[in-house]
C-alpha cells in the first residue's frame, strides 16, 4: 500500500517520466535521508543506490563539505545575478576553475541550471555564432539516434527517443538524427567495430552532402550515450567522425552531462574518447547533484564572434535568472577541489577491474544479451533468448520487474526498457561494490526463477 507520503504525493504531485495512469495504484518510492552511496525511504528501508539516483551523486548522499559549502554560501550571498555588468567571487572562481580542468582549451564559460538549459544554451550559441560569421544558411543540427540531450524544446529535439518526440510535436525544424553508434545492436554480420565506425562516419558525410555542407551547423554527441542505453563508441569512431565535421566545417558539441568528471575513468569523455570538441555541455556531477547548476564552455573559435556580434546589437541576448548562483556554483566549486584533492578518478580507475569482472560474469547468463559500458557506467541488456537476439515481450516488462526485485534486496537499478544500468557514486568503496554485486546478484536469481 502506498505510504500516507505517497498518498499525499498522488494527490498532487505530476510527476515527470511516469505514466500517470498508473501511477495512483503505485505510487512513488519516498526517499528521505541518504549515507554514503545508501539511501532510505519513508517506511526505514534502506537501499544501495547503483545509479547515484540519475546518474548525477557522484559523492554519494551525505558529503558534509558540500552541505557546509552551501549552507555558508546562503549565509554568505544567497543570490546576486549575472546579467550585464554583475558578477559574484565564487561565478569568477568556478569559471576559472572548470577552464583549468576542460579536456580541451576552452575560452569561456556560461552557467544554467540543468543538462537541457545547457544543450539548448548551446544550440543558441551554435545559430548565434554563424549568423556573427556571416554563415546563417548553417542552421541544420545533427544529433543521434538514442541521443539523449534533454527536455526543453531544442534539446528535447536534439533527444533521438520517441518518448522525447511524440505527442510533443518534436523535433523542430533544423534538427536532424543520424546513427546510433550501438555496434551489438546494429553491427552486420561480420562487420569489426573499426568497419562499423566507417560505415557511420560515411553515412553522416552522405547526409551531410545531401543537406548541403553550407547548411549544416554542428554534432552533438554523447562521449558515452547514457539515457539511451549506455552505449560506448565503436573503436575509432570519434577519429572518423571528427575527420568528417572538420571537412564541412561543422561544431563539435560533447555533452558531458554523464560522463564529467570521473565516470568514464578520466575527467571528462572527451578525453577517453579522442573528442576535441568547441562547446562541451556540463550539468550531473558538476555539483555532484547537491544544487541545480549546468556550464557550457566555448572555445575562442565559437567565443570570438559571438563577443564581436553581441558588441553591434548591443547585447547576447540570452542568460538565465539563476545563471551562475552563487549557492549552486559554491556547490560545484567545492565539489570539483574534492573530486581533485581526493584524487576521485584515481579512485574509479582503482575499482574499475572489480566493477569489470563482475559484470563480465553475467556475460552468458541465460537472459542477458550484453554487457557494455566504461569506467563505472555500465549495463546489462536483459533478452528473452540471448542467443537469437529475441528481446523480451514488453507486456512482460522484464526491466522494470527485475528494478523491483532489486528493491526487495535493498538495491537501486534502473531499467531502461530492458536495459539494466549502474552508474554507482565514484566514491563507492570496494567494499560496498561487492555488497552491489552480492545483492544485484539475488536480483538476478529472483528474476530468472520467476520471468519464465
Ligand atoms: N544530457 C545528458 C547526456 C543527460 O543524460 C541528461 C539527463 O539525464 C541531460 C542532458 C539533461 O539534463 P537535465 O535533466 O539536467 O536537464
Amino acid at each position: 500500500d502506498p505510504s500516507e507520503n505517497a498518498a499525499a504525493d498522488i494527490a498532487a504531485h505530476f510527476h515527470s517520466f511516469t505514466n500517470l495512469a498508473a501511477h495512483p495504484e503505485v505510487g512513488p518510492l519516498v526517499i528521505t535521508k541518504g549515507d554514503g552511496v545508501f539511501v532510505e525511504d519513508d517506511k526505514g528501508n534502506r537501499y544501495l543506490e547503483a545509479v547515484s539516483a540519475l546518474w548525477c551523486a557522484s559523492l554519494g548522499f551525505s558529503n558534509e563539505r558540500l552541505a557546509k559549502a552551501g549552507s555558508d554560501a546562503l549565509r554568505g550571498l544567497p543570490y546576486y545575478h549575472t546579467f550585464t555588468g554583475r558578477s559574484n567571487p565564487t561565478v569568477i572562481e568556478l569559471a576559472n576553475k572548470l577552464l583549468s580542468v576542460a579536456p580541451v582549451p576552452m575560452s569561456k564559460v556560461f552557467f544554467a541550471n540543468s543538462g537541457s538549459e545547457a544543450n539548448d544554451s548551446a544550440v543558441k550559441m551554435i545559430w548565434y555564432y554563424h549568423n556573427a560569421i556571416g554563415k546563417p544558411e548553417k542552421k541544420k543540427i545533427i544529433a543521434r539516434l538514442n541521443a539523449y540531450h534533454g527536455v526543453t524544446v531544442a534539446s528535447a529535439s536534439l533527444s533521438g527517443l520517441v518518448t522525447n518526440h511524440r505527442d510533443f510535436d518534436l523535433p523542430i525544424a533544423n534538427i536532424l538524427h543520424v546513427d546510433c553508434p550501438h555496434y551489438f545492436r546494429y553491427a552486420e554480420p561480420g562487420e569489426s567495430e573499426e568497419d562499423f565506425a566507417t560505415r557511420l562516419a560515411d553515412n553522416l558525410e552522405k547526409r551531410i552532402l545531401a543537406e548541403g555542407p553550407d547548411t549544416v551547423a554542428a554534432f552533438f554527441a554523447e562521449p558515452v550515450m547514457g539515457a539511451g542505453g549506455v552505449i560506448p563508441p565503436p573503436a575509432t569512431y570519434f577519429e572518423k567522425v571528427q575527420k568528417v565535421l572538420a571537412k564541412y566545417d561543422v561544431l563539435l558539441v560533447a555533452d558531458e552531462v554523464v560522463c564529467g568528471y570521473g565516470r568514464t575513468g578520466e575527467m571528462f569523455g572527451s578525453t577517453t574518447f579522442g573528442m576535441k570538441p568547441d562547446i562541451l555541455t556540463t550539468a550531473k556531477g558538476l555539483s555532484s547533484a547537491y544544487a541545480p547548476i549546468s556550464a557550457v564552455m566555448v572555445n575562442e573559435k565559437v567565443y570570438a564572434p559571438i563577443a564581436r556580434n553581441s558588441g553591434t546589437i548591443g547585447t547576447f541576448g540570452h542568460g538565465f535568472t539563476y545563471s551562475g548562483h552563487p549557492v549552486s556554483c559554491a556547490i560545484a566549486l567545492e565539489t570539483l577541489k574534492i573530486y581533485e584533492e581526493d584524487n576521485v578518478v584515481g579512485h574509479v580507475q582503482s575499482l574499475m577491474p572489480q566493477f569489470w569482472k563482475a559484470l563480465r560474469s553475467y556475460e552468458g547468463r541465460k537472459y542477458v544479451g550484453e554487457v557494455r559500458g566504461v569506467g563505472l557506467v555500465a549495463a546489462i541488456e536483459l533478452y528473452a533468448d540471448p542467443e537469437n537476439r529475441t528481446s523480451f515481450d514488453p507486456a512482460v516488462k522484464a526491466g522494470a520487474r527485475l528494478v523491483e526485485i532489486g528493491l526487495t534486496q535493498g538495491l537501486i537499478v534502473r531499467a531502461l526498457g530492458d536495459t539494466i544500468v549502474f552508474c554507482p557514486p565514484l566514491i563507492i568503496t570496494a567494499e560496498e561494490l561487492d555488497e552491489l554485486f552480492a545483492r544485484f546478484e539475488r536480483t538476478m536469481a529472483i528474476f530468472e526463477e520467476t520471468i519464465g
